[in-house]
Protein backbone atom coordinates (compact mmCIF):
# COMPACT_ATOMS: atom_id res chain seq x y z
CA UNK A 1 0.00 0.00 0.00
CA UNK A 2 1.11 3.31 -1.07
CA UNK A 3 2.52 5.58 2.22
CA UNK A 4 0.38 8.95 1.84
CA UNK A 5 2.38 11.90 1.95
CA UNK A 6 0.64 14.83 4.42
CA UNK A 7 -0.55 18.00 3.49
CA UNK A 8 2.04 20.68 4.38
CA UNK A 9 0.67 22.40 7.93
CA UNK A 10 -0.66 25.76 7.46
CA UNK A 11 0.77 28.73 8.02
CA UNK A 12 -1.15 31.20 10.56
CA UNK A 13 -2.65 33.77 8.31
CA UNK A 14 0.33 34.10 5.61
CA UNK A 15 -0.34 37.39 4.25
CA UNK A 16 -4.46 37.48 4.84
CA UNK A 17 -4.55 40.82 5.92
CA UNK A 18 -0.95 41.35 4.70
CA UNK A 19 -0.70 45.70 3.33
CA UNK A 20 -0.40 45.88 -0.78
CA UNK A 21 1.49 47.80 -2.32
CA UNK A 22 -0.91 49.27 -5.50
CA UNK A 23 0.57 50.88 -8.21
CA UNK A 24 -0.62 52.86 -11.12
CA UNK A 25 1.58 53.80 -14.31
CA UNK A 26 3.10 52.47 -16.83
CA UNK A 27 2.02 48.88 -17.92
CA UNK A 28 4.46 46.32 -19.50
CA UNK A 29 1.69 43.15 -20.23
CA UNK A 30 0.05 41.79 -23.10
CA UNK A 31 -3.66 42.82 -23.86
CA UNK A 32 -6.67 41.03 -23.54
CA UNK A 33 -6.27 39.58 -27.40
CA UNK A 34 -3.40 37.35 -26.08
CA UNK A 35 -6.53 34.75 -24.75
CA UNK A 36 -7.57 33.94 -28.43
CA UNK A 37 -4.25 32.11 -28.80
CA UNK A 38 -5.60 29.71 -26.22
CA UNK A 39 -9.14 30.15 -26.34
CA UNK A 40 -9.42 28.60 -29.66
CA UNK A 41 -8.05 25.53 -29.13
CA UNK A 42 -10.22 25.04 -26.44
CA UNK A 43 -13.12 25.52 -28.52
CA UNK A 44 -13.32 23.62 -31.06
CA UNK A 45 -15.67 24.85 -32.99
CA UNK A 46 -15.30 28.87 -32.16
CA UNK A 47 -14.02 31.32 -34.13
CA UNK A 48 -12.51 34.57 -33.34
CA UNK A 49 -13.14 37.49 -35.84
CA UNK A 50 -10.81 40.41 -33.78
CA UNK A 51 -11.99 43.89 -34.98
CA UNK A 52 -8.86 46.55 -34.80
CA UNK A 53 -6.42 47.71 -36.48
CA UNK A 54 -3.22 46.12 -37.98
CA UNK A 55 -0.93 45.90 -34.62
CA UNK A 56 -3.70 43.47 -33.30
CA UNK A 57 -3.31 41.41 -36.35
CA UNK A 58 0.44 41.22 -35.91
CA UNK A 59 0.30 41.02 -32.07
CA UNK A 60 -2.04 38.29 -33.00
CA UNK A 61 -0.29 36.27 -35.65
CA UNK A 62 2.96 36.73 -33.43
CA UNK A 63 1.76 35.57 -30.13
CA UNK A 64 -0.13 32.61 -32.14
CA UNK A 65 3.18 31.96 -34.07
CA UNK A 66 2.86 30.08 -37.22
CA UNK A 67 -0.62 27.95 -37.08
CA UNK A 68 -0.71 25.17 -39.53
CA UNK A 69 -3.96 24.82 -39.96
CA UNK A 70 -5.93 23.93 -42.78
CA UNK A 71 -8.60 26.59 -41.75
CA UNK A 72 -7.81 29.32 -39.46
CA UNK A 73 -10.19 29.99 -36.77
CA UNK A 74 -9.37 33.25 -35.67
CA UNK A 75 -8.75 36.53 -37.79
CA UNK A 76 -8.36 40.26 -38.04
CA UNK A 77 -10.82 42.61 -39.23
CA UNK A 78 -8.84 45.56 -39.80
CA UNK A 79 -10.64 48.86 -39.70
CA UNK A 80 -8.97 52.18 -40.03
CA UNK A 81 -10.25 56.26 -40.07
CA UNK A 82 -11.25 55.82 -43.70
CA UNK A 83 -13.65 52.68 -43.02
CA UNK A 84 -15.70 55.16 -40.80
CA UNK A 85 -16.11 57.49 -42.86
CA UNK A 86 -19.61 56.52 -41.87
CA UNK A 87 -20.29 54.16 -39.27
CA UNK A 88 -23.02 52.87 -41.06
CA UNK A 89 -20.72 51.99 -44.19
CA UNK A 90 -18.56 49.86 -41.17
CA UNK A 91 -21.36 48.04 -40.21
CA UNK A 92 -22.12 47.06 -43.65
CA UNK A 93 -18.75 46.25 -43.75
CA UNK A 94 -18.42 43.73 -40.85
CA UNK A 95 -21.33 41.97 -41.85
CA UNK A 96 -20.15 41.29 -45.19
CA UNK A 97 -17.47 39.75 -43.62
CA UNK A 98 -19.35 37.65 -41.22
CA UNK A 99 -21.60 36.83 -44.18
CA UNK A 100 -18.53 36.11 -46.27
CA UNK A 101 -16.55 34.01 -43.26
CA UNK A 102 -19.82 31.64 -42.21
CA UNK A 103 -20.84 31.10 -45.65
CA UNK A 104 -17.14 29.52 -46.24
CA UNK A 105 -17.08 27.83 -42.78
CA UNK A 106 -20.32 25.53 -42.05
CA UNK A 107 -18.09 24.05 -39.22
CA UNK A 108 -18.05 27.11 -36.98
CA UNK A 109 -21.04 27.66 -34.55
CA UNK A 110 -19.74 30.60 -32.16
CA UNK A 111 -18.30 33.17 -33.26
CA UNK A 112 -17.10 35.68 -31.18
CA UNK A 113 -16.44 39.55 -32.38
CA UNK A 114 -13.10 41.00 -30.15
CA UNK A 115 -13.12 44.23 -29.88
CA UNK A 116 -10.08 46.14 -29.24
CA UNK A 117 -8.51 49.41 -28.01
CA UNK A 118 -7.70 51.56 -31.31
CA UNK A 119 -10.31 54.38 -31.55
CA UNK A 120 -12.24 53.55 -34.44
CA UNK A 121 -12.92 50.27 -33.23
CA UNK A 122 -14.31 51.81 -30.15
CA UNK A 123 -16.54 54.11 -31.72
CA UNK A 124 -18.29 50.64 -33.18
CA UNK A 125 -21.33 48.83 -30.87
CA UNK A 126 -19.47 45.29 -31.53
CA UNK A 127 -23.10 44.40 -28.61
CA UNK A 128 -25.43 45.74 -30.95
CA UNK A 129 -23.49 43.96 -34.39
CA UNK A 130 -23.47 40.60 -32.47
CA UNK A 131 -26.89 40.54 -31.80
CA UNK A 132 -27.54 41.69 -35.65
CA UNK A 133 -25.73 38.98 -36.42
CA UNK A 134 -27.27 36.23 -34.25
CA UNK A 135 -30.44 36.76 -34.71
CA UNK A 136 -29.87 36.44 -38.89
CA UNK A 137 -27.35 32.97 -38.06
CA UNK A 138 -29.02 31.47 -35.22
CA UNK A 139 -30.07 28.64 -34.89
CA UNK A 140 -26.51 27.08 -36.66
CA UNK A 141 -24.05 30.25 -35.40
CA UNK A 142 -24.38 32.10 -31.95
CA UNK A 143 -22.57 35.28 -32.15
CA UNK A 144 -21.30 36.99 -29.74
CA UNK A 145 -18.69 39.63 -28.60
CA UNK A 146 -16.35 40.53 -25.99
CA UNK A 147 -13.10 43.46 -25.70
CA UNK A 148 -9.81 42.09 -25.46
CA UNK A 149 -8.23 45.65 -25.59
CA UNK A 150 -5.35 46.42 -23.97
CA UNK A 151 -7.14 49.29 -22.52
CA UNK A 152 -9.22 47.19 -20.55
CA UNK A 153 -7.58 43.92 -20.22
CA UNK A 154 -4.13 42.20 -19.26
CA UNK A 155 -3.74 39.29 -21.33
CA UNK A 156 -5.45 36.27 -18.73
CA UNK A 157 -8.41 38.93 -18.68
CA UNK A 158 -9.41 38.15 -22.38
CA UNK A 159 -10.25 34.98 -21.01
CA UNK A 160 -12.54 36.57 -18.20
CA UNK A 161 -13.91 38.36 -21.32
CA UNK A 162 -15.09 35.64 -22.95
CA UNK A 163 -16.07 33.23 -20.65
CA UNK A 164 -18.39 36.10 -18.81
CA UNK A 165 -20.08 36.77 -22.34
CA UNK A 166 -20.76 33.15 -22.57
CA UNK A 167 -22.73 32.91 -19.41
CA UNK A 168 -25.71 35.01 -20.21
CA UNK A 169 -26.24 32.63 -23.02
CA UNK A 170 -26.03 29.26 -21.31
CA UNK A 171 -28.97 26.63 -20.79
CA UNK A 172 -31.02 26.67 -17.69
CA UNK A 173 -31.08 23.84 -15.03
CA UNK A 174 -31.92 23.26 -11.51
CA UNK A 175 -29.61 19.65 -11.36
CA UNK A 176 -26.81 19.78 -8.75
CA UNK A 177 -24.07 19.72 -10.63
CA UNK A 178 -20.01 21.50 -10.34
CA UNK A 179 -18.92 23.53 -12.62
CA UNK A 180 -15.30 23.42 -13.12
CA UNK A 181 -14.63 27.42 -14.98
CA UNK A 182 -11.45 28.20 -16.59
CA UNK A 183 -9.84 26.91 -20.20
CA UNK A 184 -7.61 24.02 -19.41
CA UNK A 185 -5.98 21.94 -21.83
CA UNK A 186 -7.66 18.89 -22.34
CA UNK A 187 -5.13 16.44 -21.12
CA UNK A 188 -5.87 18.41 -17.29
CA UNK A 189 -9.03 18.32 -17.86
CA UNK A 190 -9.56 14.81 -18.64
CA UNK A 191 -7.07 14.10 -15.65
CA UNK A 192 -9.83 16.35 -13.07
CA UNK A 193 -12.75 14.71 -14.76
CA UNK A 194 -11.50 11.53 -13.48
CA UNK A 195 -10.84 12.46 -9.84
CA UNK A 196 -14.10 14.01 -9.33
CA UNK A 197 -16.04 11.43 -10.71
CA UNK A 198 -13.45 8.89 -8.02
CA UNK A 199 -14.29 10.87 -5.20
CA UNK A 200 -17.87 10.72 -5.80
CA UNK A 201 -19.11 13.74 -7.88
CA UNK A 202 -20.62 12.52 -10.86
CA UNK A 203 -22.12 15.42 -12.40
CA UNK A 204 -19.37 17.83 -13.79
CA UNK A 205 -19.45 19.77 -16.13
CA UNK A 206 -16.86 22.48 -17.86
CA UNK A 207 -16.96 26.00 -18.77
CA UNK A 208 -15.59 26.57 -21.33
CA UNK A 209 -16.84 23.22 -22.84
CA UNK A 210 -15.00 22.11 -25.80
CA UNK A 211 -17.99 22.67 -28.46
CA UNK A 212 -20.65 24.84 -28.87
CA UNK A 213 -23.38 22.09 -28.14
CA UNK A 214 -21.61 21.35 -25.03
CA UNK A 215 -21.97 24.62 -23.09
CA UNK A 216 -22.74 23.21 -19.36
CA UNK A 217 -26.32 24.10 -18.37
CA UNK A 218 -26.40 26.51 -14.74
CA UNK A 219 -28.85 27.25 -12.36
CA UNK A 220 -29.49 27.56 -8.64
CA UNK A 221 -27.99 24.19 -7.74
CA UNK A 222 -24.65 25.24 -9.41
CA UNK A 223 -21.87 25.10 -7.43
CA UNK A 224 -18.80 26.52 -9.26
CA UNK A 225 -15.28 25.87 -8.91
CA UNK A 226 -12.55 28.39 -10.11
CA UNK A 227 -9.76 26.41 -12.01
CA UNK A 228 -8.36 30.28 -12.57
CA UNK A 229 -7.46 32.97 -10.73
CA UNK A 230 -8.32 35.72 -13.00
CA UNK A 231 -12.21 34.84 -13.58
CA UNK A 232 -13.91 37.62 -11.92
CA UNK A 233 -16.26 39.00 -14.17
CA UNK A 234 -16.84 35.45 -15.07
CA UNK A 235 -17.44 34.98 -11.40
CA UNK A 236 -19.96 37.47 -10.81
CA UNK A 237 -22.10 36.67 -14.35
CA UNK A 238 -22.61 33.04 -12.94
CA UNK A 239 -23.81 34.55 -9.57
CA UNK A 240 -25.99 36.68 -11.41
CA UNK A 241 -27.31 33.25 -12.98
CA UNK A 242 -27.82 32.23 -9.18
CA UNK A 243 -24.76 29.85 -8.83
CA UNK A 244 -22.60 29.44 -5.97
CA UNK A 245 -18.88 29.72 -5.66
CA UNK A 246 -17.37 26.73 -3.95
CA UNK A 247 -14.43 29.01 -2.00
CA UNK A 248 -11.14 27.34 -2.53
CA UNK A 249 -7.29 27.86 -3.58
CA UNK A 250 -6.46 27.07 -7.38
CA UNK A 251 -5.32 23.66 -8.14
CA UNK A 252 -1.69 24.49 -8.61
CA UNK A 253 0.76 22.62 -7.36
CA UNK A 254 0.53 19.14 -4.68
CA UNK A 255 -0.97 21.31 -2.23
CA UNK A 256 -3.27 23.49 -4.23
CA UNK A 257 -4.74 20.23 -6.24
CA UNK A 258 -5.47 18.80 -3.07
CA UNK A 259 -7.63 21.34 -1.36
CA UNK A 260 -9.24 22.37 -4.25
CA UNK A 261 -10.30 18.91 -4.63
CA UNK A 262 -11.32 18.63 -0.99
CA UNK A 263 -13.15 22.11 -1.37
CA UNK A 264 -15.54 20.23 -4.22
CA UNK A 265 -15.91 17.10 -2.38
CA UNK A 266 -17.53 19.64 0.82
CA UNK A 267 -19.58 21.12 -1.23
CA UNK A 268 -21.27 17.73 -1.91
CA UNK A 269 -21.16 16.35 1.00
CA UNK A 270 -18.32 14.00 0.58
CA UNK A 271 -16.12 12.94 3.70
CA UNK A 272 -12.20 14.39 3.22
CA UNK A 273 -11.13 10.77 3.80
CA UNK A 274 -12.60 9.50 0.38
CA UNK A 275 -10.39 12.29 -1.10
CA UNK A 276 -7.45 11.52 0.78
CA UNK A 277 -7.85 7.80 -0.48
CA UNK A 278 -8.54 8.38 -4.10
CA UNK A 279 -5.45 10.98 -4.33
CA UNK A 280 -2.78 9.27 -2.35
CA UNK A 281 -0.79 7.64 -5.10
CA UNK A 282 -1.04 10.43 -7.43
CA UNK A 283 -0.23 13.16 -4.49
CA UNK A 284 2.98 10.74 -3.79
CA UNK A 285 3.79 10.54 -7.30
CA UNK A 286 3.53 14.16 -7.38
CA UNK A 287 5.71 14.93 -4.45
CA UNK A 288 8.46 12.52 -5.88
CA UNK A 289 8.73 14.15 -8.95
CA UNK A 290 9.09 17.58 -7.44
CA UNK A 291 12.29 16.68 -5.36
CA UNK A 292 14.68 17.23 -8.35
CA UNK A 293 13.49 20.32 -8.45
CA UNK A 294 13.61 20.98 -4.90
CA UNK A 295 17.08 20.46 -5.10
CA UNK A 296 18.12 23.50 -7.77
CA UNK A 297 14.71 25.20 -6.49
CA UNK A 298 15.00 25.94 -2.53
CA UNK A 299 16.56 28.50 -0.99
CA UNK A 300 16.19 30.52 -4.48
CA UNK A 301 15.18 33.97 -4.37
CA UNK A 302 12.38 34.77 -6.71
CA UNK A 303 10.67 38.26 -7.90
CA UNK A 304 6.85 38.12 -9.94
CA UNK A 305 6.59 41.49 -12.58
CA UNK A 306 2.74 41.30 -12.89
CA UNK A 307 1.26 39.85 -15.61
CA UNK A 308 -1.21 36.61 -15.84
CA UNK A 309 -3.33 36.84 -12.14
CA UNK A 310 -1.32 33.15 -11.88
CA UNK A 311 1.17 34.93 -9.50
CA UNK A 312 -0.16 34.46 -5.99
CA UNK A 313 -0.71 30.70 -6.66
CA UNK A 314 2.36 30.07 -8.50
CA UNK A 315 4.36 31.99 -5.75
CA UNK A 316 2.27 29.95 -2.57
CA UNK A 317 3.84 26.65 -4.39
CA UNK A 318 7.35 27.40 -5.30
CA UNK A 319 8.21 28.89 -1.30
CA UNK A 320 5.90 25.93 0.24
CA UNK A 321 6.76 23.00 -1.76
CA UNK A 322 10.00 23.89 -3.30
CA UNK A 323 11.24 25.92 -0.42
CA UNK A 324 11.99 29.36 -2.59
CA UNK A 325 11.87 32.52 -1.28
CA UNK A 326 9.64 34.95 -2.14
CA UNK A 327 11.05 38.80 -2.66
CA UNK A 328 8.26 40.54 -4.55
CA UNK A 329 4.94 38.93 -5.63
CA UNK A 330 3.13 41.64 -8.24
CA UNK A 331 -0.27 40.83 -9.74
CA UNK A 332 -2.33 42.69 -11.88
CA UNK A 333 -5.18 42.62 -9.53
CA UNK A 334 -5.91 41.15 -6.71
CA UNK A 335 -9.25 39.63 -5.73
CA UNK A 336 -9.22 39.62 -2.31
CA UNK A 337 -12.01 36.92 -1.72
CA UNK A 338 -10.93 34.67 -4.69
CA UNK A 339 -7.54 34.51 -2.98
CA UNK A 340 -8.29 34.43 0.31
CA UNK A 341 -6.90 31.01 0.93
CA UNK A 342 -3.75 31.92 -1.74
CA UNK A 343 -3.15 35.09 0.63
CA UNK A 344 -3.24 32.68 3.74
CA UNK A 345 -0.79 30.53 2.57
CA UNK A 346 2.09 33.21 1.40
CA UNK A 347 4.49 33.35 4.08
CA UNK A 348 3.97 36.68 6.53
CA UNK A 349 6.11 39.66 5.12
CA UNK A 350 6.05 39.10 1.38
CA UNK A 351 5.74 42.04 -0.53
CA UNK A 352 2.95 42.35 -2.71
CA UNK A 353 2.31 44.72 -5.23
CA UNK A 354 -1.14 45.35 -7.31
CA UNK A 355 -1.41 47.37 -10.59
CA UNK A 356 2.16 47.99 -11.85
CA UNK A 357 4.28 51.51 -12.60
CA UNK A 358 7.01 49.63 -14.60
CA UNK A 359 9.81 52.09 -13.51
CA UNK A 360 9.35 51.73 -9.91
CA UNK A 361 9.09 48.33 -10.25
CA UNK A 362 12.15 47.96 -12.53
CA UNK A 363 14.13 49.77 -9.52
CA UNK A 364 12.78 47.78 -6.87
CA UNK A 365 13.60 44.23 -9.31
CA UNK A 366 17.38 45.52 -9.73
CA UNK A 367 17.63 46.43 -6.05
CA UNK A 368 16.37 43.12 -5.27
CA UNK A 369 18.64 41.39 -7.94
CA UNK A 370 16.42 37.89 -7.16
CA UNK A 371 17.91 34.79 -8.59
CA UNK A 372 15.29 34.40 -11.01
CA UNK A 373 12.09 36.99 -12.27
CA UNK A 374 9.14 36.22 -14.10
CA UNK A 375 8.29 39.20 -16.21
CA UNK A 376 7.28 39.72 -19.56
CA UNK A 377 8.36 39.31 -23.29
CA UNK A 378 9.21 42.59 -23.04
CA UNK A 379 11.09 43.25 -20.09
CA UNK A 380 13.19 39.58 -20.08
CA UNK A 381 15.67 40.37 -22.56
CA UNK A 382 16.99 43.60 -21.15
CA UNK A 383 16.72 42.69 -17.86
CA UNK A 384 18.75 39.04 -19.57
CA UNK A 385 21.48 42.03 -20.54
CA UNK A 386 21.84 43.41 -16.70
CA UNK A 387 22.54 39.33 -15.97
CA UNK A 388 19.76 38.44 -14.60
CA UNK A 389 18.07 35.41 -14.67
CA UNK A 390 14.44 35.52 -16.49
CA UNK A 391 11.01 33.35 -16.66
CA UNK A 392 8.48 34.62 -19.58
CA UNK A 393 5.07 34.50 -18.05
CA UNK A 394 3.41 34.16 -20.64
CA UNK A 395 4.93 30.37 -20.92
CA UNK A 396 2.80 29.84 -17.55
CA UNK A 397 0.10 30.17 -19.58
CA UNK A 398 0.64 28.57 -22.72
CA UNK A 399 1.91 25.14 -20.41
CA UNK A 400 -0.13 22.78 -18.81
CA UNK A 401 0.30 23.71 -15.03
CA UNK A 402 -2.84 22.65 -12.88
CA UNK A 403 -2.70 19.18 -11.15
CA UNK A 404 -0.81 16.37 -9.59
CA UNK A 405 0.51 15.15 -12.63
CA UNK A 406 1.71 18.66 -14.04
CA UNK A 407 3.38 19.77 -10.87
CA UNK A 408 6.78 18.91 -11.34
CA UNK A 409 6.50 20.16 -15.30
CA UNK A 410 5.76 23.93 -13.51
CA UNK A 411 8.87 23.86 -11.09
CA UNK A 412 11.02 22.87 -13.97
CA UNK A 413 9.90 25.99 -16.08
CA UNK A 414 11.48 27.84 -13.13
CA UNK A 415 14.26 25.10 -12.73
CA UNK A 416 15.89 25.42 -16.17
CA UNK A 417 16.72 28.68 -16.36
CA UNK A 418 18.54 28.68 -13.04
CA UNK A 419 20.46 24.85 -14.12
CA UNK A 420 21.56 27.10 -17.35
CA UNK A 421 22.27 30.35 -15.53
CA UNK A 422 24.57 28.17 -13.02
CA UNK A 423 26.23 26.51 -16.21
CA UNK A 424 27.03 29.73 -18.28
CA UNK A 425 28.76 30.78 -14.96
CA UNK A 426 30.50 27.94 -14.16
CA UNK A 427 32.19 27.89 -18.35
CA UNK A 428 33.07 32.17 -17.04
CA UNK A 429 34.67 31.18 -14.34
CA UNK A 430 36.39 28.30 -15.81
CA UNK A 431 37.03 28.75 -19.72
CA UNK A 432 39.49 26.08 -20.34
CA UNK A 433 36.51 23.68 -18.96
CA UNK A 434 34.08 25.09 -21.89
S1 LIG B 1 -6.10 45.60 -28.77
FE1 LIG B 1 -4.86 47.45 -28.43
S2 LIG B 1 -3.13 46.72 -27.19
FE2 LIG B 1 -4.07 44.91 -28.15
S3 LIG B 1 -2.91 44.62 -30.08
FE3 LIG B 1 -4.75 45.84 -30.57
S4 LIG B 1 -4.00 47.95 -30.46
FE4 LIG B 1 -2.48 46.70 -29.37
Amino acid sequence: MTAVIPLLPAAADGCASAPVLKERGQREVFCGLTGIVWLHRKIQDAFFLVVGSRTCAHLIQSAAGVMIFAEPRFATAILDERDLAGLADANDELDRVVNRLLERRPDIKTLFLVGSCPSEVIKLDLARAAQRLSAQFLPRVRVLNYSGSGIETTFTQGEDACLACLVPVLPVSDAPVLLVVGALPDVVEDQFARLLAQIGIQQVSFLPARHSHQMPAIGANTQFLLAQPFLANTARALEGRGATRIAAPFPIGVEGTTAWLHAAAAAFGIAPDTVDRVTASARNRAVQALQRQRETLAGKRIFFFPDSQLELPIARFLTRELGMQLTEVGTPFLHREHMAQELAWLPAGTRLSEGQHVENQLDRCRAERADITVCGLGLANPLEAEGLTTKWAIELVFTPIHGYEQAADLAELFARPLRRAALLQHDRASPQAA
